[in-house]
Formats: C-alpha cells, structure tokens, sequence
C-alpha cells in the first residue's frame, strides 16, 4: 500500500556505501539492453570496457543467449547484442551507461544480411550506417565473424541478420528514406503499476476502489497510487537523456502516462524502450510491478494505450492542415494493417481496449475528428484552429512496439 520512503533516502547507508566506493578511472559498467522474445518486456546485462564511450559504435558487439529469452533454439541460442544508443546510467551514475541493442543472428538464411565495418563500403547497409565505426573492437569470435588484425587498420565484417523480434532495423531504413520530410512523433505511454501479488497498487484487497472520475491527473492520497515511482522515473529520464516530455496519473486508479517526444525519426523507438526500461527498474527498486497490458482490469476501467502525435515538417508550417488531412486519408486506407502493428499480437490485445467506449474509437472502424477522443485519430482543436501542426493517432496499444507503430505511419503517409 506504501512506497519504501527509505529508498530514496540518499543519507542511508547499506547499498550506497557500496554503490559510492570508487573505481578505478576509464572504468566503464555499460548494462546492455534488449528487447526480449515477447516483444513486450526487456532484458539487460553488464559489462566493464576500460574507457568512456562516447558512441554506441565505439562499443564492442556482446551476445547471450537467446533460447532463455524466447529468442532462439537451443542448438543455435548465442544472439548478438549490436550498440545502437547510448543513455547516461541514472542508477550507478558516473560515467557508467546504459546501452540500447539491436538483437542479430548470425545466419545467412534469416531475413536480411548485413556487413558491419568499412571493410566494404558498398555492401553496408545504411540501416547501420550511422554506427559503423572504423574501430569497432569485437570481442565475439564465431565461425561466421571472419576476423582480422585489430591492430592493422583492417577491421572484421560480421554477417548477421535481424532477429525476428528486431523491428528496429526495417524502421531506421524506413526512417532513412523519409528522413528529408523529417517525421516527428511524441508518444504517449500509458502503464498500470501492480502490487507483488499482480493486483493494481493501491486499490482494496478485496474489491474495487471507487468508479472512476477522480483520479485523472489526480492529487491526493485517495486518488492517487505511488507518485513516488513516477516522479522517480520522470528524474531519471531527465538524467538519462531519454526526452520525456511530461507525465499525469490516469483515468482509471494506479495507471499512469508518461510522454516522450517530440523526436525525430529512430529516436522515438528509442527513447521510448529506453523510458519502458526505466520505469521498469525504477519500479523495481520500490517493490512494485509495472504492467504494459492495453486493459488489465476488464469491465467499466479504461484500458491502457500509446496515442501516438505525428507530424512531418509540411505538417509543421503554415497551411499544412492539408499535408494532415492527405495523411489522415491514407491512414484511413490502412487501417487493417496499421491494427496489426499496433500491438504485438497483430491486434488481439488491442481488440480487448478499442471496443469504442472508455475513450476509444472501434478497433473494426476507422474515423478521425478534431479533439474527438472517440475517433481512431485526433486532430488537437489548436491544430484545426491554427491550420498547422500535427495529427494523434490513439489506436497504438500500451505494449506496442513502437518502432513497428513508426515504420508503419512514415511506409503509409510519407512513402506510400
Ligand atoms: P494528450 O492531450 O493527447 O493527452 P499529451 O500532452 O499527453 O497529449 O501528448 C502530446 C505529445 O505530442 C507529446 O509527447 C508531444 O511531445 C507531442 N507533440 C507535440 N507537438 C508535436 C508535433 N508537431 N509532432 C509530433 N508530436 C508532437
Ligand atoms: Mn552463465
Ligand atoms: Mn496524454
Ligand atoms: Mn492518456
Ligand atoms: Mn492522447
């Protein structure tokens, strides 16, 4: 029912008198982070480099082992954990950081082949282009990684393929080619916060708290439920450098939202899984759940969702209702296959939220309206008014992939 206040208590002894000790200089912790085999949750693990890395390509590309995780077969289980972003670490502080991985197998017949490293310019994929690093050390040596001398200006070429839970890859290509309409998104992620024994945090043991009505954007012991861990997580994204825009408690009592954009192109996906990965940890450190389930109470309770803000820079200036309203119109032409990216089910979880009531439009339906909260897309009543700006579209599911949601909106509207 209550947070652990001591957590928070910098003056306590225990852990931080370990957690303070110092390490030696250029030391770096880096916790790996990756997307496990659900699609939905996130996995992390750490390693000591002996230097401060100022980009993800400067680090080495690590592994583990995928048949633990829902990722792989036993008899072929190692996964690589290839670097793509870099985060400041908000739990050991310091120069240790967080570490944002596309996961690759090393198998030629899977999806897609690609070649890491300059070895041959024209056969790299611009999917990775920005993080190919003429020094990229590997410490990984497997029968398809062909090495060569680190020393002698000559570096390896890895042959590996996205995982099939790698939808990072297909979206930083999708992101490339629409790069010039530089397409902005801030997405809005709803999340319920459970007790250890799965029931939502704060409400009765044996029963339902009051109906709903007061607890939006609630203040007040009553109407809302472990502040601390948002207020705890709003911090260390600030400090991570994930560009949370903001956060408020929600309709439904213990269910939370917390908004990260406006970003740019790959970043949404990034800064977002990189924001679930924190509000997990943080949670953890106060005993608490958090649940990404788009309607974890059935019945008179609003689900949860990831309304998504959309806007390229035609959208962004003046008279670029226009540019919207032709979005709105090819989204309307693809509802079918945007449903199916919108949650990691290809819309059956979504199909439990979007019934049309609790502020949702019918998942079997497509409508848009200005500062309609019932239509599948909003058009914000200060858009429609200024004729500029950006559109939401409130169908993404709170356990959306939200890299999948961004490829799918940029293939739709910017790329046909
Ligand atoms: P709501 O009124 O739907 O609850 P929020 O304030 O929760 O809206 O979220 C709005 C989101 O829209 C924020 O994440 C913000 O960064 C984002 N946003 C604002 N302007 C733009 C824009 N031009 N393009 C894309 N996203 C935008
Ligand atoms: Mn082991
Ligand atoms: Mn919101
Ligand atoms: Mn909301
Ligand atoms: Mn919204």
């Amino acid at each position: 029912m209550f947070t652990n206040k001591t957590v928070l208590d910098r003056r306590l002894p225990c852990v931080h008198r370990y957690l303070s000790l110092p390490i030696p200089d250029n030391t770096t912790q880096c916790m790996y982070v990756w997307i496990d085999g659900t699609g939905e949750h996130v996995r992390a693990k750490t390693k000591t480099v002996d230097f401060i890395p100022k980009s993800p390509s400067e680090l080495p590309i690590w592994n583990f082992d995928g048949s633990s995780t829902g990722q792989a077969e036993g008899s072929n289980s190692d996964v690589y954990l290839y670097p793509v972003a870099l985060y400041r670490d908000p739990f050991r502080l310091g120069n240790n950081k967080l570490v944002l991985c596309e996961t690759l197998q090393a198998q030629p017949q899977a999806r897609r082949l690609m070649t890491l490293g300059p070895t041959d310019a024209s056969r790299h994929t611009p999917c990775l282009g920005d993080h190919a690093s003429s020094k990229r050390e590997v410490l990984i040596k497997r029968k398809d990684v062909r090495w060569a001398d680190p020393t002698s200006g000559i570096y390896l070429t890895l042959r590996a393929c996205a995982l099939h839970t790698n939808f990072r890859h297909t979206c930083k290509e999708v992101m490339d080619k629409a790069a010039e309409q530089h397409p902005w998104f801030g997405m809005e992620q709803e999340y319920t916060l459970l007790d250890s024994d799965q029931h939502p945090f704060g409400w009765p043991k044996n029963g339902f708290p009051g109906p709903q009505g007061p607890y939006y954007c609630g203040v007040g012991a009553s109407k809302v439920y472990a502040r601390d861990v948002v207020e705890s997580h709003y911090r260390a994204c600030l400090y991570a450098g994930v560009m949370i825009a903001g956060t408020n408690a929600e309709v439904m009592p213990s269910q939370w939202e917390f908004q990260v954009g406006p970003a740019e192109g790959i970043r949404m996906g990034d800064d977002l899984w990189m924001g679930r990965f924190l509000l997990h940890r943080v949670a953890e450190d106060f005993g608490i759940n958090v649940s990404l389930d788009p309607k974890p109470i059935p019945g008179d309770w609003n689900g949860a969702g990831c309304h998504t803000n959309f806007s390229t820079l035609a959208m962004r200036e003046k008279g670029g209702i226009t540019h919207i309203e032709k979005a709105i119109e090819k989204l309307g032409s693809n509802h079918a296959h945007h449903i199916k990216m919108y949650d990691p089910n290809e819309g059956r979880d979504n199909s439990r939220r979007l019934t049309g009531r609790h502020e949702t439009s019918s998942i079997h339906d497509f409508s848009a309206g200005v500062a309609n909260r019932g239509a599948s897309i909003r058009i914000p009543r200060q858009v429609a008014e200024e004729g500029y700006g950006y559109l939401e579209d409130r169908r993404p599911s709170s356990n959306c992939d939200p890299y999948r949601v961004t490829e799918a909106i940029v293939r739709t509207t910017c790329l046909d």
